[in-house]
């Protein structure tokens, strides 16, 4: 990395917790890092004003002296990436918490500096260019297994290009070994940094018409999302931000998960330290580890290192969605961001907006999810080659206090985001899980996707979804009836309807994270439970119709096969649908009229 020639010196002149004010920095660059007083603490410059310069400091600022030294860098905030991202767990600025873990105890030294990546691991490195070839930003140079799921593409780093004059042969290197040349000696090498506030460039943006698919069936089935895009999930203290979004880090369909933890107790942050490696991937029976990135902001760290996580994570996704990977990030809290921007820009003294928050809260929330999309990834293509193709997609937890959608964070992030899938403390309450409220929630995406489950999911998937939706209306309206007149007002059709909606709820969009069968399910099985709750509810009305009481009807143990099948796996459940649903038709239309 090159180091500015002269670096500003200045003094330090002010200390608010996680802001500090130095003089005498003239020349120095808006979030330029600086390391500040003999801790050499890291710190970002966030305003400048002459030769002052005010910059939140990523680690406790206690103990420090007015008159320390204060050091320009001359480098924006980067991350290093290259081989060995996976698996690693980062604090906010990319230090590895485990190294920094041993080298000092159970809380990480302040000023402490570790590297991203391993400098001594040898990577097996295999060429896929060769010397005399042109190449650009983009372009891979060769590949490394970094996992046993993984292959890393070595890429050449955007706005770099050139004639390549060496390449290295196939073999073992470390990320700072040169494994190729450029004319004119630039050399390149596996890793490469990268700032992290700035977006890294594709090549093109893709329409979103493919599903990321969450294997839970209230989301994939109502409020399905693409590829490329985002849902936020708001929801208030329990009611299931965090196992949705670590049951969809498990069992979707991205190949590299990017977990960022802003947690709002330190406990929680310790859960995910210890839950997430222990965590095992449904694909491969190996640790999900393989194809994950963990960036968790200890309880020590102050509000400024949440910021820089947020922004961390991000450019970590990038990079494996430029490898032409589909990745997911999830965001966990990005409330606790927003109270940090709160936090910061009240110690700069800022003309506060809503509710106090900066009034730049929406600018930074909208950039951070325009940075999501299907893309085309950077670099050249042969001829008649097919593009590389990646995409970023994020799912961001919002905690409103209180559960009041109305609040700024939760407005913003509404209105970038493509979905929302809203949880409901309520449901919750009653152990509706996962407690997506389906009145409240929505997706922007399903349009475009519905184009790609006509094609690839069940026949009969659109007309299903559309009647599952269709009876949750009608239950809405009949409850209100029943709250007006009471229940004795409903004809058996209407409690027909009340019952079957009543399945839809139970036996479909309620899913136990926490059994097995139950956890993830595909789309066969999907479909086939929402189909043997309409094929119920149609071969019902068809008994009504006879005259036959539903009193009779409910009599029927074939209901309970029915409301069983959720608990079956996914595999061989078609089969095991297509009998029970056999047996409930066949008990149906046995019902005389008595
Ligand atoms: P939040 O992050 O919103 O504060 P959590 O995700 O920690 O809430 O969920 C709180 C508790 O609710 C969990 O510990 C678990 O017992 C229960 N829970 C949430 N979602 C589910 C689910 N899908 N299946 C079963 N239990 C759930
Ligand atoms: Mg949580």
């Amino acid at each position: 990395m090159a180091v500015a020639e002269q670096n500003t010196v200045g003094k330090l002149v002010r200390i608010a917790g996680p802001m500090i004010e130095a003089d005498g920095m003239l020349g120095v660059q808006m979030g330029e890092i600086l390391r500040v007083g003999k801790l050499g603490l890291m710190g970002e410059v966030i305003r400048i004003e002459g030769e002052k310069i005010y910059a939140q400091v990523f680690e406790p600022t206690d103990g420090m002296f007015l008159g320390e030294e204060v050091v320009a860098t001359g480098l924006p905030l980067s991350v290093e990436l290259g081989p060995g991202l996976l698996g690693a767990t980062y604090d906010g600025i990319q230090r590895p918490l485990i190294t920094l873990q041993q080298s000092s105890g159970d809380f990480i030294g302040r000023g402490l500096t570790a590297v991203a990546l391993d400098r001594e691991k040898k990577w097996a490195f295999t060429p896929t260019v060769s010397a005399g070839q042109e190449v650009s930003g983009g372009d891979v140079l060769g590949t490394t297994p970094e996992t046993s799921v993984i292959t890393h593409k070595i890429l050449v780093p955007p706005r770099v290009s050139g004639k390549l004059e060496w390449v290295a042969p196939a073999g073992d290197y470390t990320v700072l070994e040169p494994i190729a040349r450029l004319e004119g000696g630039r050399e390149l090498t596996m890793m490469h940094p990268w700032p992290v506030k700035v977006p890294r460039p594709s090549a093109k943006i893709l329409p979103p018409t493919e599903p990321f698919l969450t294997r839970q069936r209230v989301l994939d089935m109502l409020f399905p999302i693409a590829k490329g895009g985002s849902a936020i999930v708001p929801g208030g203290f329990g009611a299931g931000k965090t196992v949705v979004e670590q049951a969809m880090s498990k069992y979707c369909n991205a190949q590299v998960i990017v977990y960022v933890g802003c947690g709002e107790r330190g406990n929680e942050m310790a859960e995910v330290l210890t839950e997430f490696p222990e965590l095992i991937d449904p694909n491969t029976g190996d640790t999900l580890m393989n194809r994950t990135i963990l960036v968790v902001n200890t309880s020590n760290m102050p509000v400024a290192a949440r910021d820089a996580s947020v922004y961390t994570g991000m450019t970590l996704a990038e990079y494996y969605r430029d490898q032409g990977l589909d990745v997911a990030l999830m965001a966990d809290s990005t409330s606790r961001w927003a109270e940090a921007l709160r936090e910061i820009s009240s110690r700069l003294e800022e003309m506060p907006g809503e509710e106090g928050y900066p009034t730049y809260l929406s600018e930074r929330i909208s950039a951070f999810y325009e940075r999501c999309g299907r893309v085309e990834c950077l670099g050249s293509k042969a001829e008649g080659e097919t593009p590389r193709i990646g995409s970023l997609t994020a799912v961001g937890a919002v905690s409103p206090p209180g559960g009041d959608y109305s609040e700024p964070v939760t407005q913003t992030s509404m209105r970038v985001s493509g979905a929302l899938w809203a949880l409901d403390s309520a449901l919750a309450y009653r152990r509706h899980y996962p407690s997506v409220n389906w009145n409240k929630s929505f997706s922007l995406y399903f349009e475009g996707l519905k184009g790609w489950f006509d094609q690839n999911a069940p026949a009969g998937w659109l007309e299903r979804r559309q009647q599952a939706a269709s009876l949750l209306q009608r239950e809405n309206e009949l409850n209100d009836i029943v709250q007006l007149v009471g229940p004795d007002a409903l004809q058996d059709q209407e409690r027909l309807i009340l019952d079957v909606s009543r399945m839809v709820r139970e036996n479909f969009l309620q899913q136990n994270a926490f059994s097995d069968a139950d956890a993830s399910c595909d789309l066969d099985k999907m479909f086939g439970l929402i189909d043997s709750i309409l094929v119920y509810y149609e071969e019902c009305q068809k008994v009504l119709a006879r005259e036959v009481p539903l009193t009779k009807i409910n009599e029927l143990t074939v209901r309970e096969d029915l409301a069983r099948l959720r608990d079956e796996p996914n595999e061989g459940f078609t089969e095991k649908k297509v009998r029970v649903v056999e047996s409930v038709k066949k008990a149906l239309s046995e019902l005389e009229i008595k």
